[in-house]
């Protein structure tokens, strides 16, 4: 090595709740980091666009446990979720309202504490319906003019450096360049897997990179069939983009009486569900997909309720989609989040030595088999701190870096966008909402071959969207894999028989 290597204490990658709060944690322990993230703007995590809030434990931590217990179908790990409750006002009150001193909606002196579906109690703390963008931006100026922190915007990480079990930093690109960054311990904070979908609620470039890297560094993951879906994603109509996901609609609206419609104008959750429209998500989500596909599409009738004075932020989303709500809003089920992940403690530490994971990308067990509503930014938040502690005071030992091979950007780019188009197409139509065994088989055998194909470009050549790409297929396997290993049809996993007639409902 002829250059001094690039050294750090913590390398946090991604700049989500969870890494700003891993980053924030690791730096009050007096150590140095950098924290790298392929976002150029803060709307590039999914930590901004959270809308409902974050959820506190109120009288007792018992009762929200209950709920995340029952949310789950009784599959969250019950440890897990003690650290969770028990440490949820500690870590709000400390980052989010002393440190940050974020201001959440009051009613009169009290904070204004809400209710959403499967909540028991109002504990849920928001700022209007668009909470992430008022907790993730001051949190990233306060981390960016942090001393001990540096971050690096539009950098991605590519791979991670490993020997023997431990993992001693990544290979970061930036620019084009890829330089290997050593650290005393690395945190991946990368997020969530909504591009291997060809809907999702997520913004752009959300591609699994954090469990690509560690599932090939060969760190164990868990839990990954179990991908929430979003029953109300509005659906861009005609352009460019026809059928894409323009922005989300708050479950909030069902709450205060919005009404779901098929092609011919009529209600149907009652057929599905007792709860109507508010039966839990993944039921919702199967009923809006089953009368598209009969009846050609599902709107969300906002007419029973004062849309605009009730929803002004999602009016406004409407008026710039071009979308005129008195028809009705045209809606469809999107990835919304992973409940699996990287296997991780009670301290985010994964089964690779110095290697941690934090937040989405992490599977803690709190979220089991299904996920309660505004309990992700407190789970990134909690295990991001006590993360970013545990790295803390690990001495960087620059090793002998992968090699990684010529340049060629405009060959591996177009490569990588055709066979993008093929994996979210195979995940979309076999790991779906409902999955069918020998659909499973299928998808498990084309991702493979992609797999394949995407590995033996990675040998000669290295740009970002070609590594977006090897995550995303090493990710889509491992979520075909464990739908095709799990037998049991559970919270948002859903095996079904497509060679027999399908049901007339699938309500539970
Ligand atoms: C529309 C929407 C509404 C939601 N509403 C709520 C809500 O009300 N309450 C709630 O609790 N949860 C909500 N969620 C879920 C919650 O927002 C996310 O689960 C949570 O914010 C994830 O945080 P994170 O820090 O793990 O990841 P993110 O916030 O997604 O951040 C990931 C970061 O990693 C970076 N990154 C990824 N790969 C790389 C790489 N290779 N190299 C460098 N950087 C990389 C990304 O650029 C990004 O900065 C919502 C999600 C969405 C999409």
């Amino acid at each position: 090595m002829t250059d001094d290597p690039i050294t750090t204490d913590v390398l946090v990658i991604g700049s989500g709740i969870a890494g700003l709060a891993a980053a924030l944690a690791a730096a009050r322990e007096g150590d140095d980091v950098t924290l790298a993230t392929k976002a150029t703007r803060p709307e590039g995590s999914s930590s901004w666009w959270a809308q409902g809030g974050i959820a506190v434990s109120r009288d007792t931590p018992e009762e929200f446990k209950e709920d995340i217990m029952a949310a789950s179908d009784g599959t969250a790990d019950p440890d897990a979720v003690d650290v969770l409750v028990e440490n949820a006002n500690g870590a709000v009150e400390d980052v989010l309202l002393d440190t940050l001193d974020i201001d959440f909606d009051h009613n009169g002196s009290d904070h204004d504490f809400t209710r959403e579906a499967a909540h028991s109690e109002d504990r849920i703390l928001h700022v209007d319906a668009s909470t992430g963008k008022h907790i993730h931006v001051p949190f990233l100026n306060y981390i960016d003019d942090h001393d001990s922190v540096e971050i690096l915007d539009d950098t991605a990480a590519l791979e991670l450096i490993r020997h023997e079990g431990r993992v001693h930093g990544a290979m970061l690109e930036s620019d084009g360049a890829v330089d290997p960054y050593f650290a005393g311990s690395v945190v991946l904070a990368t997020g969530g897997i909504g591009d291997l979908y060809p809907r999702t609620t997520n913004p752009d470039n959300t591609t699994g990179d954090g469990i690509g890297m560690a599932a090939l560094a060969g760190a164990d993951v868990e839990g990954m069939e179990y991908v929430q879906f979003h029953p109300t994603a509005c659906v861009r109509e005609g352009g460019e983009r026809d059928g894409d996901v323009a922005f989300l609609v708050s479950e909030a609206v069902r709450g205060e009486g919005g009404l779901l419609r098929n092609g011919k104008g009529e209600r149907f959750m009652p057929d599905y569900h007792a709860d109507a429209e508010l039966a839990p998500r993944d039921v919702v989500a199967r009923a809006v997909k089953a009368e598209r596909e009969a009846t050609g599409e599902v709107t969300l009738d906002v007419s029973p309720l004062n849309f605009v004075e009730e929803f002004p932020d999602l009016a406004d989303n409407c008026e710039e989609y071009g979308i005129d709500w008195t028809e009705g809003i045209p809606v469809a089920p999107a990835e919304h989040f992973l409940c699996g992940g990287i296997s991780v403690d009670d301290r985010g530490r994964t089964t690779l030595d110095r290697l941690y994971a934090v937040g989405e990308c992490s599977r803690t067990g709190v979220h089991g088999a299904n996920r309660l509503a505004s309990t992700s930014l407190l789970e990134g938040l909690v295990w991001g701190l006590r993360a970013g502690e545990d790295a803390a005071g690990a001495e960087p030992e620059p090793i002998e870096a992968p090699e990684l091979l010529e340049r060629d950007p405009d060959l591996p780019d177009r490569f990588a966008r055709d066979k993008f188009q093929r994996l979210t197409r195979v995940m979309d139509e076999n790991v779906g909402v409902e999955r069918d065994p020998a659909d499973l088989q299928r998808a498990m055998a084309v991702l493979r071959r992609l797999k394949g194909e995407v590995d033996a470009y990675v040998r000669t050549r290295t740009s970002r969207s070609l590594y977006e790409l090897r995550h995303a297929s090493v990710t889509a396997l491992l979520i075909a894999r464990h739908a095709a290993e799990n037998e049991e049809s559970v919270g948002t996993h859903n095996l079904v028989d497509a060679s027999e007639e399908p049901p007339e409902s699938t309500a539970d």
